[in-house]
């Protein structure tokens, strides 16, 4: 089968010839079914790195790009939670109730980790906006 492993630099997926447990890559990268799955998990790892460094995000586009990525990954949250909420009120064994829970709890901590990460881009972006439109009056 096919394995896929990524350059974190470029964060362009590669086709892994080594055999399992001889990849160069194998400590810094997992490994993939396909390419689409390697690069989706780029996305999410280059993600992460901004998320943690909001403060030196310095394009308004990327920081734009992010707030769109973060609103969406809200969305689909906020409608996982609420279908959630709706299953653990249906009648079942209580094994079953409490696994929902602890998916729930997930959830929304989820929720507001990324409620927060979006008031923090929020304010860059507002700040990378004053900044562009500065620039755009003094040329
Ligand atoms: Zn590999």
């Amino acid at each position: 089968m096919a394995r896929y492993h990524l350059n974190l630099e470029t964060g362009s997926p590669g086709l892994c010839r080594a055999k399992e447990g001889n990849c160069p890559y194998e400590s810094i990268s997992e490994h993939y079914a396909t390419r689409e799955e390697a690069a989706r998990s780029y996305e999410d790892y280059r993600q992460a790195i901004l998320l943690e460094n909001i403060e030196k995000i310095t394009d308004y586009d990327v920081a734009n790009q992010l707030m769109s990525r973060l609103y969406t990954q809200g969305l689909m949250v906020m409608a996982h939670i609420v279908d959630l909420e709706a299953e653990v009120k249906r009648d079942q064994p209580e094994e079953d109730r409490q696994q929902l829970e602890i998916i729930l709890g997930e959830r929304r901590e989820e929720w507001t980790h990324l409620q927060k990460s979006t008031i923090y881009l929020r304010a860059r972006l507002s700040r990378l906006g004053w900044e562009k439109s500065d620039n755009s009056v003094q040329h």
